[in-house]
């Protein structure tokens, strides 16, 4: 597995930091964000390190669409269906990414404007 040790995420993966873990499978893992925006802020993220969108392989498609598919279980699990939620990637510097191991954020528990900030 591709793994960066100087990378926060990969470290929390790890279980080197510790971190509010929702999801652990073979393939991704989610936590609560420590600096949450919303009511629920959770990351799913995969445990090999892709630093960013433009990282992904094509043999890596199948785990970036495994992260969608623990995001709709976390979703579910808190009750997020009906309500509906936000799920953004920040990629690269001008989006204000700033952990360079891919991620997906879950929003919920309030109204999300749009345009986005
Ligand atoms: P981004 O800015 O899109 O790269 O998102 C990185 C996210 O990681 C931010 O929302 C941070 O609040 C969150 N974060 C940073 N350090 C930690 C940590 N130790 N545990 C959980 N979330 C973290
Ligand atoms: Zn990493």
């Amino acid at each position: 597995m591709n793994h960066d040790p100087n990378c926060l995420f990969c470290r929390i993966i790890d279980k080197k930091i510790p971190a509010a873990l929702v999801h652990e499978d073979d393939h991704a893992v989610a936590f609560e964000d420590i600096n949450p925006k919303a009511p629920v802020h959770t990351l799913i993220v995969p445990k090999k390190h892709i630093a960013d969108i433009h990282s992904i392989t094509v043999s890596d498609r199948e785990i970036v669409g495994h992260l969608f598919f623990v995001a709709r279980t976390i979703a579910s699990k808190k009750g997020l269906d009906k309500s509906g939620y936000r799920m953004v990637i920040n990629n690269g510097k001008d989006a204000g990414q700033t952990v360079f191991h891919i991620h997906l954020h879950l929003l919920a528990g309030r109204a999300f404007s749009w345009p986005p900030g």
